[in-house]
């Protein structure tokens, strides 16, 4: 299938972590997830969810930080404006922002804007 756009991941280098940041919200993680990212970073699975994960209902979640921008997702670093576990971060970041009413096979012109607003690394591919 072709879409009218194409994400460009190089443009969270410069975003300042508009998807980490802002109003309080969940971060869900999966068990495999939080076993790969306590191996990044070398601490183990239990230390790891004691630190920095909260259930929600039958799921987990990251914590939640103050931050200049408001919360933030306990990984995202104020200072570099960055994610400390990019490289091994969840499926829900990695689809950011295709996510429930952005879905990639659903949108249509009006979203695909919204979405170009919300995330420089949408790139549409047609003119408006
Ligand atoms: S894990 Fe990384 S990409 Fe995901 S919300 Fe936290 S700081 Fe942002």
């Amino acid at each position: 299938m072709a879409f009218d756009f194409s994400f460009d991941g190089s443009e969270c280098v410069t975003c300042g972590g508009k998807c980490c940041t802002g109003e309080s919200g969940y971060i869900f993680v999966n068990i495999d997830e939080m076993l790969k990212i306590s191996d990044f970073l070398n601490i183990s699975f239990d230390k790891f969810t004691q630190t920095y994960v909260k259930k929600v209902g039958y799921r987990f979640s990251f914590l939640e930080k103050k931050s200049t921008d408001g919360n933030a997702c306990v990984f995202f670093d104020d200072e570099t404006k960055k994610c400390l576990i990019y490289e091994v971060r969840p499926k829900q970041c990695i689809d950011f922002p295709f996510w429930e009413g952005y879905k990639r096979e659903n949108i249509d012109e009006k979203t695909l804007k919204e979405l170009y607003e919300l995330c420089k690394g949408v790139k549409c591919l047609k003119k408006f």
